[in-house]
């Protein structure tokens, strides 16, 4: 639109929705392995400024910056750091470490000592997602409605859809994918996902707790957790086991139990090499797929989708790493 293209969204918040669950986490270092996430410097200061201004349009409060204060697990983490932070890339991100017991006196938990990862970021995702869509209806470009792929006609050069007429239609379906009838054989690995809302003392307004699980004040001052990871059961909404299993996270840190006032479940589309799908289809060229975030939506999503118009509107063409077509082994008819 931005970009002067006529469009009409559609769409309807469904059961296990990944976006009013997510906690809108960007950190530039994760995972057991403190791996770097995927061209970091690239895209994260474009999502911070993205999300800075729109909440400077809106006047509404959705983004808190600051760092992750993480808790040595083991001896082995340790080391990593020591050595991640000798390393010139991961300078701006690996921080100061801190003794057993540094942090005693704020009720938290450090036997092994802690540190921190720098240039962190949350976002409000699901305030951002209602808050476009209402400037969306507004504008008469949102139509709330369940989508059904067989009311789609594919023509030519474009789609017809309850009397709407598009050169292009634009799946955004997150891990509803499997149902569409022709993207659901792209290499799609969804995993579910709990988070919790809580009453506690909070962290920091820029200061995020994490040891495997993590602990934030949002930009709403709601105390957020999570997240669990499950693989198997695709299905299922909130559960006692995934509260367990954070709450259980969060007594590694937390010298006081807090209170658990709502829970979340949700699914990540991830994918199996772990890199957004994005693209027309190679075989009906009016629709196109932009999908396969995982975990890493609200850091990839503001540059991908410029990237996205660029790409449908002028043709330029798609990083190969996110193409769809270099799953190219696929049967595309
Ligand atoms: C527990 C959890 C924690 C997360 N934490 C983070 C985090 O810290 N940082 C981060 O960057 N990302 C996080 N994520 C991922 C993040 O939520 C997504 O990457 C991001 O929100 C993009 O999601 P999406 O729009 O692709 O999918 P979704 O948010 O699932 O949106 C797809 C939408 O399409 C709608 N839809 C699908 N099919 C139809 C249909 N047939 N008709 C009508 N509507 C339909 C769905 O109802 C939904 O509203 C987390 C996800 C989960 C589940």
């Amino acid at each position: 639109m931005k970009r002067g293209a006529n469009c009409l969204m559609s769409g309807k918040t469904l059961p296990l929705a990944a976006t009013p669950v997510a906690a809108g986490i960007m950190n530039p270092v994760t995972g057991k392995r403190l791996a770097k996430s995927w061209l970091a410097e690239h895209f994260l200061p474009h999502a911070r400024q993205f999300y800075r201004e729109l909440s400077n349009r809106w006047k509404v409060p959705l983004l808190r910056e600051g760092h992750i204060l993480r808790f040595i697990k083991n001896e082995e983490e340790r080391v990593r750091f020591r050595k991640r932070r000798l390393n010139a890339s991961f300078a701006p991100y690996l921080g100061e470490e801190f003794p057993p017991g540094h942090w005693e006196s704020k009720g938290w938990r450090d036997p092994l000592g802690s540190y921190e990862i720098r240039e962190v970021a949350w976002v409000d995702v699901e305030k951002v997602a209602d808050t476009m869509r209402r400037e969306l209806r507004e504008q008469g470009a949102w139509k709330e409605s369940l989508f059904d792929h067989r009311d789609l006609q594919v023509l030519e050069k474009g789609g017809s859809w309850e009397n709407v007429e598009a050169t292009c239609v634009v799946f955004c379906e997150g891990a509803k994918v499997v149902e569409n009838p022709w993207f659901n054989e792209w290499p799609f690995a969804p995993t579910r996902g709990e988070t919790l809302t809580l009453k506690a003392k909070p962290p920091a307004a820029d200061e995020m707790l994490q040891s495997g699980f993590w602990l934030l004040s949002s930009a709403d001052d709601s105390l957020r957790a999570g997240s669990t990871y499950d693989h198997d059961d695709l299905t299922s909404g909130p559960s006692r086991d995934g509260r367990e299993k954070i709450l259980e996270g969060l007594a590694g840190f937390l010298v006081s139990p807090p209170q658990v006032i709502g829970q979340g479940c949700g699914l990540r589309a991830g994918t199996r090499d772990r890199l957004p799908i994005l693209g027309r289809h190679p075989a009906n060229p009016s629709l196109a797929l932009f999908n396969g975030f995982g975990s890493k939506g609200a850091s990839w999503i503001p540059k991908l989708a410029e990237d996205f118009a660029d790409h449908l509107l002028q043709g330029k063409p798609l990083a190969p790493e996110i193409d769809l077509l270099r799953f190219d082994s696929l049967d595309h008819s």
